[in-house]
Order: C-alpha cells, then structure tokens, then sequence
C-alpha cells in the first residue's frame, strides 16, 4: 500500500473471522467522512429535504425524487472525447483530499459518495484504473453483496448506461429495502425461463413480466455457477442486441445484487437506449431524467423540478419502453 493510500485508509476489510460487519465499517466511514468533510456533510443534510412522488403506473410503481444536487450527474461527461480529457474522479491519486475509503480485500475503495442520492450512498471503485465491465467481475460483485449483507443492495451501472465513469470499474451500494422494484419482486408469480437451465448448470435465468420493462432474475446459493449462468444469458443478449460498441463490447445492462445470508438475488436490465428521445428535446420538451440502474429498480432521480411535477404513469412506462431491451 503506498503511503497517500494508507493516509486515506479509514479501515481495511478482509473478511477474516470474527471482523467487524462491512455494513457496520460502513456506516462508521460515513459518520466520520460527515464531521471531518463539510461539504459532504452538507450534501447528505441536504438530503432532508428530497422530494418524494409515487407513482402508479400499469402493474408497477417508481418513486420520483427531487433533489438539486444532483443535476451535475445526470448531465455528466460519458462521451469517449470528453471522458479521455478529464482527470479520472475514481482513481485514487485524483480523489479529493478530505475523502477516506474502507479498503476492501485489497482489490476496491469504498467510498462515501459525494453527490448522494439516499442517506447512505457508497460508491466501490477498484483500486486501479481499467474499463467499468461486469462479465468478469461478477464473482466480486456478488462477494461485495454477501460481505454488505442484507442490509444494502449492490448496483452496477454498464459503460454506456449509466457509469458516470465509463474508463473504471466501479459499483455503488445503498441500503436496502428503498426500490419499489425489491417489493414488487417478492409478491410476484410466474416467472418465465429465458435460458434453458441445461445450458446454465441448472441455475435458473428468469424473466419478470408485467413490470413494464425487461426484469432478468437470477437466484442461488452458489456464487459462481450464478456467475456462470449471467454469462450465459449476457452472451445471448450480446448477440441478440449488438453492444453499441461492437461485438466483444458487453451488452448493455444495470444489475443489481443482495444476499439474504443464503441465497443471492441477481436483477438484470437489459438496455436498448442509455436515455430517453425526451432527453435530446430542446426547450419545455426536455425531460432530465438519465436512467441508470436506480431508475430501472424504481427510483427515478428529477434533477429538474418541472420534470417532478409533471411526469406522469403514461410518460414512465413511456420511457421504459424506450430504454428497455427485451431479447427473445
Ligand atoms: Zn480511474
């Protein structure tokens, strides 16, 4: 560990025996990170005041939130040009002075996030700088998960749907319990296999109707044939939609993992489109709204208060019709 990485280590997780809970490690790195970093302090104060609508859609419901801080990520620099000409914010040496990390298995940083949505908004970098991708990291992503527990859910955002750092891998975490999506999941029946199980080591795939977009679920007790079984499904998917950047590139997906001590629950969006035709409109027409994996599980960021008030049941489905990917 290099000396500015250990200056910054606010404690290290290694998941030995008898170590404090990750969960616990984190709520205590946010409680320091609010005294000592006022203006992280301010953002999560800030907080108290987020707006709340919800919304009944057809056979759904999302929850619009309205928080201003926000805007600057939903208009953030994602195109190729413009990400190689800004200093990466995820590697360590251009993190602000004042942020503090829990170590994590000697592989990511986990960080307070400085611009939160929820009161508890983690953001898990990987200590070095190389593209954000989830098919060869779904192993960690789930290990992340189990090592969080119950009490937070764990989300990855793909490159070209979500990431605001495309160029490093990353996941966020937040508690769990908040995205109208992990109730719906729970009271619902008739699930429909996508993939036969034969070819996923009998590890179900399955599809989630009546939600108004593509839901993807994956459930196990066993992380790797799960991983092995999202491969699966993820390559068909390749094949099916052509990833924006050409074959090889990873299609485009948000997924969204949690542990319950036994078993884990993988969620999958496919994706067609990063934004909705609303986003590019000019003048009264715009709708600021950029879905990302929270977005997809039900909570929808508005950035622009007009777009809180005015967004409506017919204009949700709307848009997830539009940035939904359905494949067979
Ligand atoms: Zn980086």
């Amino acid at each position: 560990m290099t000396r500015k990485l250990r200056d910054r280590t606010y404690a290290t997780f290694e998941g030995g025996e008898g170590d404090p809970s990750l969960g616990g490690v984190c709520k205590g790195l946010l409680s320091e990170q609010r005294s000592s970093w006022p203006e992280l302090g301010q953002a999560y104060d800030s907080l108290v005041a987020t707006r709340y609508r919800d919304i009944a859609c057809n056979g759904f419901s999302v929850r619009l939130l309205f928080n201003p801080g926000r805007a600057v990520n939903t208009t953030a620099v994602v195109s190729p040009e413009e990400v190689r000409e800004r200093p990466c914010f995820l590697c360590a040496a251009n993190l602000p002075v004042e942020q503090k990390c829990v170590l994590y298995r000697r592989e990511f940083l986990i960080l307070v996030n400085p611009r939160p949505v929820v009161p508890l908004h983690l953001t898990i970098a990987h200590l070095d700088h190389h593209p954000q991708a989830i098919t060869g990291h779904m192993e960690i992503f789930l290990r992340i998960a189990a090592d969080l527990g119950p009490g937070f859910i764990t989300l990855y955002n793909g490159p070209r749907c979500g990431a605001s750092a495309p160029d490093h891998l990353h996941f966020q975490a937040v508690p769990s319990g908040q995205m109208p999506i992990e109730r719906e999941i729970d009271g619902r029946k008739g699930f429909t296999p996508v993939v036969p199980r034969t070819r996923t080591a009998d590890v179900p795939v399955l599809r989630v109707a009546g939600l108004g977009r593509e839901v993807i679920l994956i459930e196990a007790d066993d992380a790797p044939s799960m991983a092995s079984a999202f491969r699966v499904y993820a390559r068909g998917l390749a094949e099916a939609s052509v990833p924006p950047g050409g074959p090889g590139e990873e299609p485009m997906l948000n997924a969204a993992a949690s542990f319950d001590g036994k078993t884990w629950r993988l969620l999958v969006f496919p994706r067609r489109a990063h934004r909705p035709e609303a986003f590019y409109r000019n003048g009264d027409g715009r709708v600021l709204v950029s879905p990302a994996v929270m977005e997809m599980a039900g909570i929808i960021v508005t950035p622009a208060e007009r777009d809180f008030d005015r967004l409506d049941a017919a204009a949700i489905e709307s848009l997830y019709r539009e940035v939904s990917f359905t494949h067979g």
